[in-house]
């Protein structure tokens, strides 16, 4: 698992890598910028070639078709400057006018015939050797029936068509609506008329869907400045005809222009759903182009503009073909030169980068690596020195001391020699494993090679929990092994060296912890040594006590002495204090300060604490059956027990109830000092019980801190004056002093008072005059035994006169 600064290493490489990110980011959408910027103006460009494209074609378009209107007017000069025309100059003339184009443009001479001139006319034109000539009705095909009797005819005279065979001779063209109202029109206004949509009689190829050109022809010699004077002086029409397609496009192959777009001519009159007279499709389109309205062209990005056919308007529509227009090389382009040159720049940079952090963890890699002993990954000497000496700085400055342990595992020689190398790193390993979860995580563990380890044991207020823990790991390493199905079992020997500020550095700490080593091995080995004599004596009674202490708990050793609290007025036992004693086996009976304050330290002294309640609410049950049981049972309270105060309510309630004890009668004692420490959750503690119905006593009131806070603060009942103060009461008149006034707050804050150690009978005399109920003391009684107890309940009374302190002797401790 990564540690936090590994984690926090590679947050902040990736916090450095932004730049990175944002070079990307900037590259990405400058090359997006580009490539719209230069899509637009391929786009544009594309336009504009476009638009020129579709301008040559409508100008070569009209050209062309101005071309053909040119040569009709040029025959037309010709009749303008004769009276009369025959066949063969027609021929002659045309044929060197149209310079060989007579496919693609006919031409042909019409004469104006009136009813009455038409049977000299055909008679005429049969002399002039055109076989069978005769006016007749026109026909798209087939052969044409003779004219009926009309007003005027347009009959065809002379064709550029070769053949003079054919049926279009002596064709009335005024016999067609179509032609004849494009004659009329032209007559009228002497101007060339449009015929459009007319069928041709002799189509050129394909399509017989075509145009003609009417122009007028005139007599010669004759004003034609109005209307009239034009249609009555009319003299014949010259016409030229056109097969729409071909025309078209003949006129637009002759120019050479890009074949990338499709040409749609339209009639400018005809609506928006009318279908084109011409269309063409583009060279490479997907599909044919088939006709289509403007209507379905509408959407597509096309070109119009006007072309004139004579006096037909018509509309030529450009429409490009999408791909072959505009292809936006140049914008992909861009955009991956742009795109080319950022990931270059960033991949550079990145390579760069992640050499760099490579390198910083490659760095970091060897400096853990030369921190960390390989086989159990542990810290190594030089990570234990660098932390032992930050540590030994820190203390030197003024934080708590803190201990070395120096371990090594006893003949650990014989296991390698033994079971080899192999077995003896398994061992190794699993011994680490063992280390760690003794030691915790607040402390440092060190492997300095082969099976010596070292641990660093921060805040060490009190030595004697690093001896507690060279015990608890002696102990443990003590338990067997299992490695590969064989059963080990070692011993292990453990030099402390405690922070001191007579110390010369930390080296000085290493050395006096392998010193202590050494002590250990001396003494026999499994076993742990401080280095100074005096303090590894201490320490050791200490553990000793502690371990002992749980064992008298369980051995029932333990026994609760009772000492009778007697009113001064009467002599009446009251109420009785438990005070615990210990039958130690070697060191006989013990009083509480030869263990209380060791099982303080070592939490024993819950455990203990239990057990009081337990016994004296027994002991009281016995003495209520019997009918003897004092007023009051006081018990003392430990910090310790008070700190874990849910436990305290919950064994209090529980020890009364079990024994259906009323709770007014158990007073618990808590000494100044520890109510000094008491926080608010101690408060609220103190308060539950006291709802409860059980007592609060200030213990030995006076020695502490003597504030009148705790007595307004906390829901006391009783103060205990402490026996510092009554003793001295008869030789000094500043303590008598203290301990009137001490009673007289007490009665004004409703309290009840009890004095302590009253040991004679002066004493007694100044607490009677002082105003004191109650007292407690070797004058009426020691503490004594429950038996004991039990006979001074019965007798209910003590007379001190009576010579208590020597009947007592016996029992008392
Ligand atoms: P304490 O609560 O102030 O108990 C009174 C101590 O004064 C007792 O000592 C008692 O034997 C002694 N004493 C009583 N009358 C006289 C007298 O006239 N002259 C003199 N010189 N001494 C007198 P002990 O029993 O050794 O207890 C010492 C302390 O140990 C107690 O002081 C109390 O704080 C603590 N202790 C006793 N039993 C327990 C217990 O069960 N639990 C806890 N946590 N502490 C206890
Ligand atoms: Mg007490
Ligand atoms: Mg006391």
């Amino acid at each position: 698992m990564p540690d936090l600064p590994d984690v926090r290493r590679r947050w902040q490489s990736i916090g450095r890598s932004w730049p990175i990110v944002a070079a990307a980011s900037f590259g990405l959408v400058s090359a997006i910028v580009a490539w719209l910027a230069v899509s637009a103006w391929e786009e544009r460009l594309a336009k504009a070639k476009f638009y020129n494209i579709a301008g040559d074609y409508a100008q070569t378009l009209q050209n062309g078709l101005d071309d053909y209107l040119r040569k009709l007017l040029a025959v037309r000069a010709l009749y303008e400057a004769s009276i009369d025309i025959d066949a063969n100059e027609f021929a002659v003339f045309t044929d060197q006018i149209l310079a060989g184009q007579t496919e693609k443009m006919r031409v042909i001479w019409c004469p104006y015939v009136t009813r009455a001139e038409r049977a000299a006319f055909e008679r005429e034109q049969i002399e002039a050797g055109l076989a069978d000539y005769a006016i007749k009705s026109w026909r798209a095909s087939g052969t044409p029936p003779l004219s009926p009797e009309r007003d005027e005819y347009f009959p065809v005279l002379y064709s550029t068509f070769a053949s003079k065979a054919t049926a279009t001779f002596g064709m009335d063209l005024n016999s067609e609506p179509v032609r004849s109202r494009a004659i009329q029109y032209a007559r009228d206004n002497d101007v060339v008329a449009t015929a459009q949509d007319v069928m041709l009689r002799n189509p050129i190829a394909g399509s017989r869907l075509g145009f003609i050109y009417i122009a007028p022809v005139y007599r010669v010699g004759v004003p034609l400045d109005t209307q009239e004077q034009r249609h009555d002086n009319i003299r014949g029409v010259l016409v030229a005809s056109f097969q729409t397609k071909a025309v078209i496009d003949s006129i637009l192959a002759k120019a050479a222009l890009p074949q990338s777009v499709s040409i749609y001519v339209y009639r400018s009159d005809d609506g928006a759903h009318a279908m084109p007279i011409y269309w063409r499709a583009a060279v490479g389109a997907d599909q044919p182009v088939a006709a289509k309205s403007l209507a379905e062209l509408a959407g597509l990005n096309y070109w119009s503009g006007p072309v004139k056919a004579g006096n037909a308007n018509w509309k030529l529509v450009v429409v490009p073909e999408q791909e072959g227009l505009i292809s936006y090389y140049r914008a992909w382009l861009a955009f991956f030169a742009v795109l080319f040159v950022f990931s270059a720049v960033v991949a550079y940079m990145w390579a760069s980068l992640r050499h760099a952090l490579r390198l910083e963890s490659a760095n970091s890699r060897i400096l853990t690596l030369a921190q960390t002993d390989l086989l159990t990954d542990l810290a190594n000497r030089r990570a234990f020195m660098k932390r032992l000496t930050a540590a030994f700085n820190a203390s030197a400055r003024g934080a708590p001391p803190f201990a070395v342990l120096y371990l090594d595992i006893d003949d650990f020689k014989d296991v390698n020699d033994t079971l080899g190398h192999a077995m003896g790193d398994l061992l190794l390993k699993q011994v680490v494993e063992r280390l760690k979860t003794l030691v915790g995580s607040g402390h440092f563990v060190a492997r300095f090679g082969g099976d010596e380890f070292a641990i660093l044991v921060c805040d060490v207020r009190d030595p004697h929990v690093v001896g507690e823990l060279a015990a608890r790991i002696r102990k443990s390493l003590g338990e067997p092994f299992t490695i590969d199905h064989h059963r080990l079992r070692i011993t292990s020997s453990i030099g402390i060296s405690v922070y001191s500020s007579d110390l010369s550095g930390p080296e000085d700490m290493l050395v006096q912890a392998d010193l202590a080593l050494y002590g250990a091995k001396d003494e026999g080995r499994n076993c742990y040594r401080f280095h100074s004599r005096d303090l590894d004596r201490k320490v050791h009674e200490r553990v000793r006590v502690a371990d002992e202490l749980r064992a008298a708990l369980e051995h029932r050793e333990l026994e609760l002495y009772y000492q009778p609290q007697v009113a001064l007025a009467t002599g009446r036992i009251m109420g009785l204090e438990a005070l615990i004693r210990w039958n130690h086996k070697t060191r006989g009976l013990l009083t509480p300060a030869a263990f209380i304050p060791i099982a303080e330290r070592t939490g024993a002294a819950l455990a203990i604490g239990s057990w009081v309640f337990e016994e004296a609410c027994r002991q009281l049950k016995l003495w209520h059956v019997e009918g003897i049981a004092p007023q009051v049972l006081a018990v003392n309270v430990s910090g310790v027990q008070l700190k874990g105060s849910a436990e305290l309510e919950r064994e209090v309630a529980g020890a009364l109830t079990r024994f259906g004890i009323d709770p007014g009668r158990l007073e618990l004692e808590l000494t100044e000092s520890v109510l000094m420490e008491a926080t608010q959750r101690h408060k609220t503690t103190l308060e539950n019980l006291r709802q409860l119905g059980t007592k609060i006593a200030i213990d030995d009131f006076g020695t502490g801190y003597s504030s009148l806070k705790y007595l307004t603060t906390y829901p006391v009942n009783r103060l205990k004056l402490a026996q510092e103060f009554v003793f001295r009461v008869t030789v000094d008149y500043r303590n008598a002093a203290v301990v009137r006034a001490a009673i007289r707050l007490a009665h004004e804050l409703g309290l009840e008072v009890i004095a302590e150690g009253v040991e004679t009978e002066a004493q007694m005399r100044f607490l009677i005059g002082a105003g004191c109920e109650h007292a407690q003391g070797y004058y009426f009684s020691r503490p004594v035994t429950a038996e004991r107890t039990t006979e001074l309940l019965r007798e209910g009374v003590i007379r001190p006169e009576a010579g208590e302190l020597r009947r007592t002797k016996t029992n008392v401790a």
